[in-house]
């Protein structure tokens, strides 16, 4: 049994903010939410001093790359779900560009059966098409049954409209999420740098922002008479923000995720970080930035997701044109958020929350993301206040991170998960 006490406990499933204790039993369960000095901390065995702190429902993080199996020198199941502990989350879903990508069952049965054994809860999706070459779907209903969580062929864009269409209507039959990266190659010059002014002063063609937000556009539109959970994935740009505020309002289903380099960073960080800077889609400018933390905080944007993506120091000291884009972010990303999104924006901490917990964990209808009598003791602690620099020591497996020597503020100090303390600082 632990007791967490004199913790701050924040909820945005319920909007509860107030002093609480919380007892989880030797099951993992939360078993009761009690007014502060109402248990007799003698009666248990652990006692975790959560004074000054925050106590939260773990952190849902539904887009990040192990690259297990077949790229385990970048990352594997085992050092990312415990970078995922470190920075406070409790559940993870991975993205299925592996090697082989999970696009059938068999592949996804032996992967989901190493990752049933992790400390927190490692999810899995499958792609959308086979070997993720945008041709022919693979078969959704089979691996649906088999446990899949959702679908997508990240990392490479579906740039076919009709299948597409086919399988925005498998997925909403299945109920199940399909999340899109959207980035239409047709229109790309060059990936992992926005298209402008610094990547004239590099250089390079250049990604530009057109190739995102018409590729949203048309698979908005295509969803207009589907209804499927069409997820958008790491947006970008303020045209794809301002694209999604008005298919909300006129009733086309939509959910996005934005990741917390995009509200942090603009394509200035290139200039400064070279390849540790390269993102697809890229990092772009002020206004995007902008537009991006303004979608946060008014719901538009539904989930804060790391796209944590880790690149061997070798691929990516191979200079800023060649080398593999995506940095790792499941370490940082909270101080990320609370430095840049609460305390420099101005967005609520509250919303800052249900963008890490409650949401994902509904659209992907886990039983995850929430504070409730009977429910998972998977919590997170943190300190919103703590100031500290990023340093290189991560418990990743990689080190492509472009925010090492940043100072930020707010630090995660303990993540339990079902009832063990899988990380403390
Ligand atoms: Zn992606």
């Amino acid at each position: 049994m632990i007791l967490i006490k004199g913790g701050r406990v924040m909820d945005p499933a319920t909007n509860l903010d107030e002093e609480k204790d919380i007892v989880i039993d030797d099951k993992g369960k939360i078993t009761g939410i009690y007014e502060p000095e109402e248990v007799q901390r003698n009666h248990y065995e652990t006692v975790i001093d959560a004074a000054g702190e925050i106590v939260a429902p773990g952190f849902v993080d539904v887009h990040v790359h192990f690259r297990d199996p077949g790229l385990t020198h970048k990352e594997d199941i085992v050092t990312g779900s415990a970078a995922a502990a470190a920075g406070g989350y409790t559940t993870v879903i991975c993205m299925a560009n592996t090697k082989p990508p999970v696009d059938d069952v068999d592949i996804y049965k032996e992967l989901q059966a190493r990752e049933d054994k992790l400390p927190i809860h490692v999810l899995q999706t499958a792609n959308v098409t086979k070997g993720m070459k945008g041709e022919e779907l693979t078969s959704m209903e089979e691996l649906h049954l088999a446990g899949v969580k959702g679908f997508t062929d990240d990392g490479v864009p579906i740039e076919n409209a009709g299948l597409m269409r086919e399988a925005l209507k498998k997925c909403k039959e299945l109920d199940v999420p399909i999340s899109l990266h959207e980035e239409d190659g047709k229109l790309m010059y060059s990936q992992g740098v926005n298209k402008g002014t610094v990547s004239e002063q590099l250089g390079l063609p250049g990604a530009p922002d057109e190739a995102e937000y018409t590729l949203v556009a048309r698979d908005l539109m295509l969803n207009k008479k589907i209804g499927a959970k069409l997820n958008i994935q790491h947006i970008s740009s303020a045209v794809t923000v301002d694209l999604i505020r008005k298919a909300k309002k006129d009733g086309i289903r939509v959910y996005g995720e934005v990741t917390p380099q995009h509200l942090s960073a603009t394509e200035d960080l290139v200039l400064e970080q070279g390849a540790l800077a390269r993102v697809n889609p890229p990092l772009r400018t002020e206004k995007d930035r902008q537009a991006l933390l303004q979608g946060l905080k008014d719901g538009v944007i539904d989930m804060i997701a790391t796209d944590h993506a880790p690149h061997s120091k070798e691929e990516k000291e191979r200079g800023i044109a060649k080398a593999p884009s995506g940095m790792i972010g499941l370490e940082t990303a909270f101080g990320l958020l609370m430095t840049y999104g609460v305390k420099e924006y101005g967005i609520p901490l509250m919303t800052v929350l249900r963008a890490l917990t409650v949401n994902p964990a509904e659209l992907y209808k886990l039983d995850a993301g929430k504070i409730y009598v009977g429910g998972p003791g998977d919590l997170v602690i943190f300190d919103p206040n703590r100031e500290w620099v990023v340093s290189d020591a991560f418990v990743s497996k990689s080190t492509n991170s472009p925010f090492i020597g940043r100072k930020l503020c707010g630090k995660v100090t303990k993540t339990i998960c079902n009832g063990k303390i899988v990380f403390t600082k």
